[in-house]
């Protein structure tokens, strides 16, 4: 069912996005447009999250690798939740260190991943806040950080959130809505790519999740620069 969800939301987020671009919009309808696309946004992550755990249910969750490119990928990312993060006042940066080779990965699911952390990040940070992005490499893996000076996380909770339907410090966090799928979500598709997913936060200190991608060279025979879809 979910994938007839998912086309008419992508289409109310297209027609939002066509809107957004309109200059002679008045005030009123310009933040009118940027709450439709903010929240059609946010709707679209949940049901690609309940898609991708019932797959994992099924086992059905398959990479499809082709080279990636960071820059490319965390720039995709920022543009597509600056709306979520304008809307709360939060001040969202993403940045690759000039290092980071292409490597062969899931494109899509490596954006599902920051795309859930960031949406986390915002999520649980005060108007106002600060959520930064950044990826470097350490020579055996790429390293995506999404970093928050929000409400942070309790070390008692932090192992437990990565489990389905699990919320931290449930009293507190009850203002935040939510699925509790989010990091489950994170969880499989770091762990399809044979990665690792962690945490350092402290509670009122904010958070830094750390998702660890195993550095794949690109076959220069296969996808030689010309064509780097390999087409
Ligand atoms: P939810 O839909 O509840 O956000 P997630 O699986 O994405 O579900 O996250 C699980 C729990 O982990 C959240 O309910 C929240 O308590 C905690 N959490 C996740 N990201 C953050 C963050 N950046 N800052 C503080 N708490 C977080």
């Amino acid at each position: 069912m979910s994938h007839e969800l998912r086309t008419p939301l992508t289409s109310i987020l297209a027609f939002a996005r066509i809107l957004r671009g309109t200059d002679s919009l008045d005030d009123k309808t310009r933040s009118a447009v940027e709450e439709i696309e903010a929240n059609a946004t946010l709707l679209l992550n949940m049901v690609n999250n309940i898609l991708t755990i019932s797959k994992a249910e099924a086992h059905k969750n398959e990479l499809v690798v082709e080279p990636v490119d960071f820059v490319d990928l965390v720039g995709f990312i920022k543009k597509s939740l600056e709306p979520v993060a304008k809307n709360k006042g939060i001040a969202l940066t993403a940045k690759t260190a000039p290092d980071v080779p292409l490597s062969m990965a899931d494109w899509e699911k490596l954006r599902r991943i920051v795309e859930n952390l960031v949406d986390n990040a915002i999520k649980y940070t005060h108007v106002g806040g600060t959520v930064d992005v950044l990826v470097t490499f350490d020579g055996a893996a790429v390293v995506l950080a999404v970093a928050d000076d929000g409400i942070g996380i309790e070390a008692a909770d932090q192992e437990g959130i990565f489990e389905r339907y699990q919320q931290a410090g449930q009293s507190p966090n009850r203002r935040y809505r939510g699925t509790g799928l989010g990091l489950a979500v994170v969880k499989e598709l770091t762990e399809l790519h044979g990665g690792t997913v962690s945490v350092v936060s402290a509670r009122k200190h904010g958070s830094t999740f750390t998702v660890r991608i195993p550095y794949v060279p690109v076959d220069t025979e296969e996808y030689d620069e010309e064509d780097p879809a390999g087409r």
